[in-house]
């Protein structure tokens, strides 16, 4: 660990994924001094990390942890504690909330909250976060795609010859396929092998994620310290719980106190929602750990015997045609986009029975493709602490405008020419997109943080993982958890807080 801990800075940040990481960066430069504490380590570049077997089917990189699902049944959950926190492993999609998705909103199961300012609120640090990552993205494909104040800064992904044809196909059928926004440096990427880069972890090797993109940033600041391997263990209050005074943190030293001027929590929507619930901090409103939401996720993998797909990484489009509606006036359906190129030894993972010979035939003649639908906020759906340990009862909503996108794109991709469609569930051990624990809204009595993400009771704390998001939509949640922490980071400054 090298020097040792300071016992007291004007800014702690716990967790170093998108939230953390990102308000680091926007604070990098104000004079503050800027301590931030990551339980995990850095991902060593390894071999391992371009192994599909190692990462799928032995978990490689997952943690030595379980938490309990509703009915108690223990689970090792699909969620990374290393710098950077999930993004290392993320795909890399970087698209903005529609316009819609910040108003009140008609869906097939109930309706969403209006976000407490609209789109417009949010859209200049969209473009600063689109800056901050690098994003390869192209504007005017899409007909759902709200309005840019500025360009994104690099040419789209290029598809692969297979997708380029896909493309056309799916153009033909009638929908309009666009290129994904994506923070990913596909030279550098495919330099460090040719996989996919999709739940596979970037060892500083063409990724922009929460650690080579904002942490890179904020390390420059010379009044800025990470620390690894430094697991908050205990959020510290004033006796009257209206302030923070810092954290009681175990690192391999043992365990330490540091106190703090202001206090940022960015572990991650789960793992926030337990540090505040052990604590029993900010949460008058008995909001805190309530309306998880995780989206409604299925692999749809479509199959053409005649016409293999021999693509590397193939995820470059992406398709809203049913976001909106379902085409016919009905309710949101959701959003379709590629997954990273599965294999034999990906799928082997989720059909341990299949000989991974016949699983790598059936790969090579696939498209795949993931479409995800809207999870709706509901009180129920919840993290609790269960003898100190993390239970998650998520309760999935929407399904029926979920298993409405799954029937429509299928029906598409039949007319494009795949005779067989095969679809699966991603089940509750993946909540690969959590959040929704920390709710931000205007009012005290029915969510956790305000507008800023700040604390509606605890005046120096804030909340700016995916906690925060009071809807989950049905884009990835990145680009809208940085574009946040950059406009949290402003009014921080602007309040001569740090
Ligand atoms: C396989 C996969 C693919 C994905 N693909 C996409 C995509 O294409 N686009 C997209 O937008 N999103 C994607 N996501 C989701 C995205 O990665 C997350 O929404 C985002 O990274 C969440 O950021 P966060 O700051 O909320 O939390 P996290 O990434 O969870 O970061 C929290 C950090 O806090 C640390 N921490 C936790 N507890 C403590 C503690 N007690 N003390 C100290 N540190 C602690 C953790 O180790 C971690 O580093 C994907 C996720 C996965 C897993």
């Amino acid at each position: 660990m090298g020097t040792p801990l300071p016992s007291q800075t004007d800014v702690l940040i716990i967790g170093s994924g998108i939230g953390g990481a990102t308000l680091a960066a926007g604070l990098a430069g104000s004079g503050a001094q800027v301590v931030m504490l990551e339980r995990g380590e850095a991902i060593p570049a390894s071999a391992p990390a371009r192994d599909a077997r190692a990462i799928f089917q032995r978990g490689h990189f997952r943690p030595q942890e379980t938490w309990r699902d509703g009915g108690g049944r223990a689970f090792s959950p699909g969620t990374y504690y290393v710098v950077g926190g999930n993004s290392k492993f993320y795909g890399a999609v970087l698209l903005r909330y529609r316009r819609e998705d910040f108003e009140a909103r008609a869906h097939a199961e109930g309706e969403t909250p209006a976000w407490p300012f609209p789109y417009e609120t949010l859209e200049p640090w969209y473009g600063q976060a689109e800056t901050l990552f690098r994003v390869r993205g192209c504007e005017g494909e899409d007909p759902t795609e709200p309005g840019h104040s500025t360009r994104y800064p690099h040419p789209p992904v290029p598809d692969e010859p297979a997708i380029a044809d896909v493309r056309a196909r799916l153009r033909g059928v009638g929908l309009s396929p666009f290129s994904l926004p994506l923070a990913v440096d596909i030279e550098r990427w495919l330099a460090g092998g040719k996989t996919p880069w999709d739940a596979f972890p970037d060892t500083r090797s063409g990724k922009l994620d929460a650690e080579t993109a904002p942490l890179a940033q904020a390390l420059r600041d010379s009044r800025f310290r990470l620390v690894t391997g430094a697991r908050v263990r205990r959020l510290l209050a004033a006796p009257n719980g209206l302030r923070a005074t810092g954290v009681e943190v175990e690192t391999s030293e043992g365990l330490q106190r540091i106190s703090a001027g202001t206090v940022i929590l960015a572990a991650g929507a789960v793992n926030s929602a337990a540090l505040l619930l052990a604590a029993d901090m900010a949460n008058r409103s008995d909001a805190v750990g309530r309306y998880f939401m995780n989206h409604n996720c299925s692999a749809m993998l479509a199959v053409d015997p005649r016409r293999p797909n021999p693509s590397v990484y193939q995820k470059t489009l992406g398709i809203n045609d049913f976001y909106l509606s379902d085409g016919q006036g009905g309710p949101p359906l959701g959003n379709i986009q590629l997954l990273g190129k599965v294999s034999g030894p990906i799928l082997k993972a989720s059909l341990p029975w299949v000989p991974e010979r016949l699983l790598g035939l059936l790969a090579r003649h696939s498209t795949d493709w993931y479409a995800m639908s809207e999870d709706l906020p509901r009180p129920d759906s919840r993290v609790t602490l269960d003898g100190g340990a993390i239970r998650l009862d998520w309760r999935r909503s929407n399904m029926a405008a979920h298993r409405g996108l799954v029937r429509a794109f299928r029906q598409r991709l039949r007319d494009a020419g795949y005779p067989v469609v095969l679809t699966r569930l991603f089940d509750q051990r993946t909540p690969s997109h959590q959040c929704g624990t920390t709710r931000m809204g205007d009012d005290p009595a029915t969510s956790v943080v305000d507008p800023f993400c700040r604390s509606h009771e605890v005046s120096n704390l804030f909340v700016v993982d995916a906690g925060f998001l009071p809807t989950s939509a049905a884009v990835n949640p990145a680009l809208t958890i940085a574009a946040q922490a950059l406009r949290v980071a402003d009014h921080i400054r602007s309040q001569g807080i740090a």
